[in-house]
């Protein structure tokens, strides 16, 4: 191809037919002769491990959101540390872009690269799990193992990393911790920044560093561990992680309940807190969202605690109790985590239902958002009535359910993308639900990240918090990523 657009060059350029043929030619070459240039020193690093196949690349210009990307120059798979620092210092030597991804679930756009310019760089054989203390309570894996997967390993020993989203049959640990991400265990025990104990990670000079300890108390000057905890790619290639693992549950019971409105359902969750039973799971579906995943159309609440042995029957009756009470309906129960996780199943099909009803909806035509705000829990009857609110004044297709437990709510809305008018309106509407986060001094993001997405609404939470002006945090934050990644390779276009 080279050598066919040289002679095609030469013979105009021969026939004086330069100016803008010329320049248009030499660019084109220029391109691809650079691309063939950097697979072709890729491969040297990777070999056959390097995908350059058009239907590969497009795979890879999409994660789970709605965003729209770019088709990389090449998708590479390595298999070390050894060999990441060398594809880093590649991107460095041919001024390209890395954008690394786990399984590329994510929901704002984090892992859609938005230039062509960029090699992804994928985790999938990068899946170890490397050792786990029994006594230490942590476990060392690559970041390519999935969330699943290195729970499975982790009940042989009767421990579990309770980071758990609803996604967790595809999610990798590294895009987890670069998520900040959270999940249905959230309610008792937080999100991924409570669970990692130490990181290895290439930053932008293609030096490998390690941060973090081994221990849960650990101060070594700032803090750079949590720095890369929520980072989404944009600072570093985090090449392996020290989880921290808490015990699995020595008992377990749980209720799914059934209410008529979302009042009473939020009622629920405010009793069962004053009463001090620190929920485990605590999640609910809307009455359309219950519908789409094969309930009842009804408001349904899951609440799941973790007891000693002894004590199932009491912590079983005020579950079951604060239901009633709140003129909601006992429709299954489980006595186990085991049962429980059964019981929960429709829950987590939260998203992929929503995109089901969109698609039956508008075809391909189909545009759909999903929120990830978070409140004080004192005020979800107020964001719920909010939201209830919003979604009637817009009069678009809206549905809610979350991690009831932690404040978290996503409410999802889709709208036909080839109506201008609509997708002006669902963005606005987007972006008002991100106010109701702020508000009530919670969160844009509890979970899903900035990407690509919630640009604005990042700016927006900042001011909040700084009488009116978000430039301080933003230009601090600007130098942080400059100091990590000098060459801006890592990630474009997201957080900032
Ligand atoms: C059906 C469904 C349910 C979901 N439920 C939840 C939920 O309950 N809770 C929740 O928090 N999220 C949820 N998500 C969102 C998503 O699954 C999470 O954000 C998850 O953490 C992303 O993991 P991943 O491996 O797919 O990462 P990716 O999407 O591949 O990447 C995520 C980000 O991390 C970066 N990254 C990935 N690996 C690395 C690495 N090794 N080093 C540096 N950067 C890296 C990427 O560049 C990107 O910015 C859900 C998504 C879906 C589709």
């Amino acid at each position: 191809m080279i050598k066919s657009i040289t002679i095609l060059y030469k013979q105009l350029y021969v026939n004086k037919l330069r100016i803008n043929i010329k320049k248009d030619l030499l660019i084109l070459a220029y391109h691809y002769y650079m691309t063939v240039e950097v697979v072709r020193a890729l491969e040297g690093i990777s070999g056959e491990r390097v995908y350059t196949d058009p239907d590969v690349l497009r795979l890879y210009s999409r994660d789970a959101s709605f965003e729209s990307g770019e088709h990389p120059l090449a998708v590479v798979e390595p298999v070390d540390v050894d060999e990441v620092v060398k594809i880093v210092k590649l991107a460095i030597q041919y001024n390209k872009k890395v954008i690394v991804v786990g399984a590329s679930t994510s929901l704002s756009g984090n892992a859609v690269p938005k230039t062509s310019d960029a090699i992804v760089v994928s985790m999938a054989k990068m899946n170890n799990i490397i050792e786990v203390s029994e006594v230490d309570w942590y476990a060392r894996v690559q970041p390519g193992v999935r969330v699943d997967e290195l729970n499975l390993e982790l009940a042989r020993y009767g421990l579990q990393w309770p980071v758990d989203p609803a996604s967790s049959k595809a999610a990798t640990v590294g895009g987890v911790i670069s998520n900040g991400g959270g999940g249905v265990r959230g309610a008792k025990y937080g999100p991924a920044s409570h669970w990692v104990l130490a990181l290895q990670a290439v930053i932008g000079t293609g030096d490998v560093i390690n941060v973090g300890c081994y221990t849960v108390k650990c101060r070594e000057g700032y803090n750079l561990l949590q720095l890369f905890i929520g980072s989404e790619g944009t600072l570093g290639v985090i090449t392996e992680a020290t989880l921290r693992l808490a015990p699995l549950p020595q008992s377990f019971v749980g209720v799914l309940g059934r209410f008529n409105n979302v009042e009473d359902l939020v009622n629920t969750v405010i009793d069962i807190r004053k009463a001090k039973l620190w929920t485990m799971i605590n999640e609910f579906l809307d009455e359309r969202l219950s519908q789409l995943v094969g309930l009842d159309n009804k408001f349904h609440l899951w609440v799941g605690v973790d007891v000693n042995a002894g004590g199932e029957g009491i912590v079983l009756e005020q579950l079951k109790n604060s239901v009633v009470k709140n003129h909601g309906e006992v429709v299954g129960v489980a006595y186990s985590l085991g049962e429980f996780t059964k019981l929960l199943e429709p829950r987590r099909r939260l998203y992929t239902a929503a995109l089901h009803a969109a698609f039956g909806d508008y075809g391909n035509n189909a545009l759909v958002f999903i929120e990830d705000i978070a409140v004080p829990m004192s005020k979800l009857p107020n964001a719920v009535r909010d939201l209830t609110e919003l979604g009637g004044k817009y009069g678009i297709k809206m549905v809610i359910g979350g991690h009831i437990g932690d404040g978290n709510i996503h409410p999802t809305i889709w709208v036909n993308k080839s109506d201008k008018k609509e997708v002006e309106k669902a963005v606005r509407l987007f972006e008002e639900i991100g106010k109701i986060g702020i508000k009530y001094r919670g969160t844009v993001s509890a979970e899903h990240g900035i990407g690509s997405q919630k640009k604005e609404l990042l700016k927006e939470a900042l001011a909040a918090k700084n009488q009116g002006n978000y430039t301080v945090l933003y230009n601090l934050m600007a130098q942080i990523k400059k100091v990590f990644d000098p060459y801006n390779i890592f990630n474009p276009g997201k957080i900032l």
